[in-house]
């Protein structure tokens, strides 16, 4: 019989993951997401959409489908689900690895700031108005409007519906990777002075940083939330290897 096994998504890590493990024998895999995007990308793998009912939701998802491993693969700003697998995981006894990518750090010719959440980062932009780029999920743009005197370019999958209460505020639709030199162009055309963003870490949106840095722009940076301790590895390649390691699979393709 199969190993089955449920990918938590909606991050680059997730897909990165499920392209990895699609192909290993005996292995049955399902990729979750919370439906938030109105079109989401193609995933390599079988999907199902939407919140399990919390922990104890996700724990009954967990028996009544025979899964063997959980792999939290969801974004590091999406703590609540990420202590729900735990939880989850140790009340069904199933194995649980969670990709935690580890955040980003400055680096010599960085300008960063860090905050401790939204708000926090919209007072550090200060008393003076100045052109930022917003790279915040549509949900966390509410705190901007405590700040009105600034003009920000807001960077979106989904169009921010309705606009927000600012009388400056343009509205890009644009789902990353992003490349380095186009982030310099966007920066370039709308004069960008500052970037507000949520530390992520991670390869796919790290170009705006790399970006800022080229034009010594200084930037203000979300710290992550924090999620108790899991087995946990740093990405999907090394959540392959602890996946096949856990199953005792064998790793054809010596991905
Ligand atoms: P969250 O605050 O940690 O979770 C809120 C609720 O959404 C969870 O309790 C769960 O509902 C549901 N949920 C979250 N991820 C799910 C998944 N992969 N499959 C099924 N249900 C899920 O999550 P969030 O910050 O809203 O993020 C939602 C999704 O967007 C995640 O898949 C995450 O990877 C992705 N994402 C988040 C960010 C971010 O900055 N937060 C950025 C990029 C992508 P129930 O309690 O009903 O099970």
């Amino acid at each position: 019989m199969a190993h089955r096994i449920l990918i938590l998504g909606g991050s680059f890590e997730a897909r990165q993951f499920a392209r990895a493990v699609r192909d290993l024998h005996d292995l049955d895999v399902t990729l979750s997401l919370a439906g938030r995007t109105a079109h989401p990308l193609a995933q390599p793998v079988p999907v199902r959409v939407g919140g399990f009912g919390g922990a104890r939701g996700l724990a009954r998802y967990l028996r009544s489908s025979k899964t063997e491993v959980v792999i939290d693969a969801t974004h590091p700003f999406a703590n609540v689900i990420s202590e729900n697998a735990i939880n989850a995981a140790a009340a069904a006894g199933v194995k649980l690895i969670a990709i935690r990518r580890p955040a980003w750090q400055p680096i010599p010719g960085d300008h960063w700031t860090e905050a401790e959440s939204v708000p926090d980062a919209v007072r550090r932009a200060g008393p003076d108005p100045r052109r930022i780029l917003v790279a915040l999920g549509r949900k966390e743009l509410g705190p901007l409007t405590e700040a009105p005197w600034h003009s920000y370019l807001i960077r979106s999958i989904d169009p921010v519906d309705p606009p927000l209460g600012v009388p400056d505020a343009t509205y890009i639709l644009a789902r990353g990777p992003f490349d380095e030199d186009g982030e310099i162009k966007l920066f370039r055309r709308h004069r960008i002075e500052l970037i507000i963003a949520k530390n992520s870490g991670g390869t796919s949106s790290y170009a705006k940083l790399a970006a800022a840095r080229r034009l010594s722009l200084p930037a203000i940076l979300v710290k992550r939330p924090t999620v108790p301790a899991a087995p946990s590895v740093p990405d999907a390649r090394a959540a392959k290897e602890m996946l096949v390691h856990l199953l005792g699979l064998e790793d054809e393709r010596g991905e």
